[in-house]
């Protein structure tokens, strides 16, 4: 069966073509028209894997803009592509943790990959991508760039709760020619503490994976092990494994 999963997130957007037991995946940036970035993603994935898009038996769609993909059969919520993803990359996963752009979410899950219980916010841009994208473009920097450039050794702690402070205490900081690195590693641990609470709130039960874009960042998966003092497995593609579950989820329609 060929089924297609498309994950329309708030910054990116993600795409599984799952073919013949091969998966096939690509990701684009959302911006302005989510149906037309789901259209495009449809089509180049489509071309990686050789087929044509109307052999795509299934399609399911997730992620905030999941409601303008007009091609789907179905549309289904984040949290529950979320775990369906991660339980087939890792069956002993319990506890996921999940940063996008524009929000974070601790998902736990049972022995069947099944939600048990989840934890949200998308209210405050603080403890999500969003935050890092602000703050990374007061530092000068690609918000990639931000995991190989922080110093824990220098930790500076960031005081203020509000993006748009954060942004300002930033740039006081480096005024003060405060170094760099050391007020990386406390926007990493400014992240990771709001997400820990909402951890704390859920419960944390071994084996906890870590997934969404900010989970390419090491100096968050670092701030996130020293917060949590817990070990923490992050898939190879952790970026997409809500358009994996989502092709995934399409596979069973
Ligand atoms: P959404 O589904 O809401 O679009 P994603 O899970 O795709 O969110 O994550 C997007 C976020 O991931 C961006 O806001 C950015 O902070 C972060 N990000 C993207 N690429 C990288 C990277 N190479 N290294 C670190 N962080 C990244």
């Amino acid at each position: 069966m060929i089924t297609l999963g498309l994950d329309i997130g708030s910054t990116a957007a993600k795409g599984i073509l799952i073919s013949e037991d091969r998966h096939y995946s690509d990701i684009l940036p959302t911006g302005w028209s989510p149906r037309q970035t789901g259209a495009d993603l449809t089509t180049r994935l489509t071309t990686q894997a050789e087929i044509k898009v109307s052999d795509i038996q299934r399609t399911v769609a997730t992620g905030y803009g999941r409601i303008a993909v007009q091609t789907a059969d179905k549309n289904i919520t984040e949290i529950r592509c979320h775990a369906r993803g991660v339980a087939y990359l890792n069956p002993e996963v319990r506890t996921i943790i999940d940063i996008g752009g524009q929000d974070s979410k601790v998902i736990s899950i049972n022995e069947q990959g099944q939600v048990v219980d989840f934890a949200m916010n998308d209210k405050c841009a603080a403890g999500t991508g969003r935050f890092l994208q602000v703050t990374s473009n007061a530092m000068g920097m690609d918000v990639s760039e931000l995991g190989s450039a922080e110093d824990p050794s220098e930790l500076v702690t960031i005081t203020s709760m509000c993006t748009v402070f954060a942004e300002s205490e930033i740039i006081g900081l480096l005024a003060q020619n405060i170094p760099p690195g050391g007020i990386i590693a406390g926007l990493h641990q400014s992240v990771s503490r709001r997400v820990s609470s909402m951890v704390h709130r859920i419960g944390i039960k071994q084996t906890v994976a870590f997934t969404g874009g900010v989970a390419q960042n090491q100096g968050v998966q670092r701030a996130l092990l020293e917060e949590l003092g817990s070990s923490i497995w992050v898939p190879a593609e952790c970026q997409f494994t809500g358009a994996l579950g989502a092709a995934l989820l399409a596979q069973e329609l």
